[in-house]
């Protein structure tokens, strides 16, 4: 069991990390949108059906794997700082980590969360 002070590093850790994690999707997208303006307006020019096919298509394969790598990174994140239930193992909502700080208590068991 973790006393309350780890607790309260590892919330800190996991806000900074899903912080960083959000500037660098951010960042992700900037660098694929100005690289996609850059080399595919090289070979067909703006507006044509090919470039806004190939835009489509390009959405339409990353999306579904950036919101798979992010909600993966998300769910493995908590348990990885050790933020989860030491009784039932459910990892807390990051709204209910306040109510957590406060109360000491798992919101789904009850259980003691930290010392
Ligand atoms: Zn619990």
């Amino acid at each position: 069991m973790k006393t309350k002070e780890q607790f309260l590093a590892a919330t800190r850790a996991y806000r900074s990390r899903v912080q960083r994690m959000a500037w660098t999707f951010v960042a992700l997208m900037v660098c694929i949108i100005l690289l996609r303006l850059k080399i595919l307006h090289l070979y067909l020019p703006i507006g044509s059906t090919a470039n806004g096919v190939l835009g489509v298509i390009l959405f339409l394969i990353l999306s579904p794997v950036m919101a798979f790598l992010i909600l993966g990174y998300l769910n493995r994140l908590p348990r990885r700082l050790g933020l989860i239930c030491p009784e039932c193992f459910a990892i807390p909502k990051p709204q209910e980590i306040k109510v957590i700080q406060k109360t000491q208590h798992c919101p789904s068991c009850g259980a003691l969360f930290f010392l």
